[in-house]
């Protein structure tokens, strides 16, 4: 079996064509039934004891991002999502809060940016948005912020971000680089050991909805200040454990526990590779559709495609007409996801690796008729 068929067959069956992994995956049976088991268990023994019961899970869920990081294990904290692991980071920041990003900063990021106090830097970009690591090589050198921060992989935008290379411009320069990777773990190489690292679970590793991980350098860790419990009740906690800090829906930290495992399994370098396939796919199959733009050059080794509308379609009313007519399920993006590079909405198509060439064809036809229609 192909590693596609392989992961289609581990699913349930799809209801139309599922076009839509960069917002949430499907999961496989083994995680909803681990996700399942825990909830009885909790029933039978009681939450806590559960909790016990499932450390081993989890564990070898924190192993697993570890691999798939460079941090380690005893460094990754669950979160309930990417978004909640970047505040508990900058929430705990020491010392001066200044960072440096691309324009095209996924905007939920700037929000929480700004509301613990960092003032926003630009990083320079060529045309397409992609980080031009030279310039920001010299920029960096020349006047550092306290962190560099990238979206190695956007929401609005299926470009891969150099990561590794401003891994090493950071390491060089001393400069801490926290990475966003709610689209690129399980998708592209975050082997890097930034200095931090954080993602969700529902998206590209096709765990349960509502957790995340957060993965940090053990030297900064030492320096952060969670805000709770309150640093000067000197209460004899780690700096982990108090991160962790909180009720948490522990069946879902299992589900992804699970899902993890499922993609080292299946091999994080062939799922790279075969969703970098599927991205071509989507592209080839989209370049000629009336009335829409491929925004991301062809062989981007990436599974997200955002078209632009170039004749008045709305991607809102086409992303419904899609779902209601044809079951096919993609996203519209609106401009406050990238606020200051996104200047129209676009439809974005993120297939997983079991998406055939003839879906995408199915994709491409029901496309040509939703524009003629709404
Ligand atoms: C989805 C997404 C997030 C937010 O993830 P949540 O788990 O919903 O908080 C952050 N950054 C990027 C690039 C995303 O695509």
């Amino acid at each position: 079996m192909s590693l596609g068929e392989q992961w289609r067959s581990a699913r349930p069956k799809v209801a139309g064509l599922h076009l839509d992994s960069a917002a949430c995956s499907r999961q496989s049976f083994a995680v909803i039934d681990a996700t399942a088991r825990h909830a009885r268990h909790e029933a039978e023994v009681g939450g806590y004891v559960a909790a016990e019961a499932a450390a081993p899970v989890l564990e070898a869920g924190r192993a697993a991002v570890a691999a798939l990081t460079g941090l380690p294990a005893d460094h990754v904290v669950f979160t309930t999502g990417a978004n909640h692991a970047l505040d508990l980071l900058l929430s705990s920041w020491p010392g001066e809060r200044s960072v440096a990003c691309l324009p095209g900063e996924y905007g939920p990021n700037l929000a929480i940016m700004a509301a613990n106090g960092f003032d926003v830097r630009p990083l320079p970009a060529d045309d397409h948005g992609r980080l031009d690591v030279e310039a920001a090589a010299r920029l960096l050198g020349a006047g550092p912020p306290a962190v560099v921060h990238l979206t190695a992989l956007a929401s609005h935008r299926g470009l891969m971000q150099p990561l590794a290379a401003l891994a090493n411009v950071c390491r060089d320069l001393g400069i801490p680089l926290v990475v966003d990777a709610a689209q690129a773990l399980g998708h592209l190489d975050c082997a890097v050991r930034p200095t931090a690292i954080y993602s969700s679970s529902r998206k590209w590793l096709a765990g349960p909805r509502g957790v995340g991980v957060l993965a940090i350098d053990p030297d900064l860790a030492q320096r952060l200040c969670p805000r709770l419990p309150p640093p000067e009740w000197n209460l004899p906690l780690s700096v982990i454990e108090r991160l962790q800090h909180g009720e948490a829906n522990v069946a879902a930290r299992v589900g992804f526990s699970i899902a993890v495992g499922e993609h080292l399994a299946a091999g994080a370098e062939q799922m790279r590779t075969r969703l970098a396939e599927v991205g071509r796919w989507t592209r080839e199959a989209s370049s000629d559709i009336p009335g829409w733009r491929v925004v991301e050059p062809l062989d981007e080794p990436t599974a997200i495609t955002t078209l632009v509308p170039t004749d008045g379609a709305d991607p809102q009313k086409v992303r419904a007409w899609l779902i209601a007519e044809r079951g096919v399920v993609t996203t519209y993006a609106e401009i406050q996801r990238a606020p200051f590079e996104l200047t129209v909405p676009v439809l974005r198509a993120s297939p997983h690796v079991d998406t055939t060439r003839e879906d995408l064809a199915q994709f491409a036809e029901a496309l040509t008729a939703a524009t003629a229609e709404v």
